[in-house]
């Protein structure tokens, strides 16, 4: 059973120092790229798209050249779980989902998806096993057409100077900044010298 270009416990192994820890969504998520990658439509460029920030986007940085920060991986938060890869100029891509019927087949993968047990109560073993067990067989495929212009990334365009904190930004934001604009996530900032 491989993951892509790599055996399962090199996946494993990967998932555990890129992500922290061995999710149970990102090794379904590994599965579910693999499965993406076997049904490609023609084409040589692939991007992707995560439609939850939830473990999925680490499962495509390891297995694909897709990152978030080379813009080739969007994440829309829709809260479902799927990937699509797409060739980025015809935007003919393959997505492949969490399908719910054919969860109702692996009790304790469904119990965990839909939280019904409280972490205590599950029992990691058993998901862990029946994750490995079912493989490709949580997941339905779809064939997609993508709008890359929903996806893609906005142009930074002209690059000006805040005048409220003297940082370089996009103009296009406004006459400030988004953080002096109020969409700051600092309640505080204070200036430090180097150690
Ligand atoms: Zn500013």
């Amino acid at each position: 059973m491989d993951i892509c270009a790599y055996s399962f416990e090199e996946y494993l192994n990967m998932v555990k120092s890129f992500h922290g820890s061995l999710a149970p969504g990102l090794v379904i998520g590994g599965f579910m790229v693999d499965l993406a990658g076997k049904n490609l439509p023609e084409g040589e460029f692939f991007d992707a798209i995560c439609e939850t920030p939830a473990c999925l986007p680490d499962a495509v940085q390891i297995l694909t050249p897709c990152t978030f920060g080379n813009g080739w991986l969007s994440v829309v938060n829709f809260g479902r779980f799927a990937i699509t890869l797409y060739e980025k100029y015809s935007g003919k891509g393959v997505r492949v989902f969490l399908d719910t019927e054919k969860l109702n087949r692996w009790p304790e993968i469904r119990d965990w998806y839909f939280k019904k047990k409280k972490k205590s109560e599950q029992n990691k073993d058993l998901l862990m096993a029946q994750i490995t067990e079912a493989g490709y067989g949580l997941f339905s495929i779809q064939s997609v057409q993508v709008d890359p212009e929903k996806v893609r990334r906005k142009k930074k365009g002209p690059i000006g100077i805040c005048p409220v904190c003297h940082e370089a930004y996009p103009v296009n934001d406004g006459d400030k900044c988004r953080n002096c604009q109020g969409d700051s996530p600092y309640l505080n900032v204070v200036s430090v010298d180097s150690k």
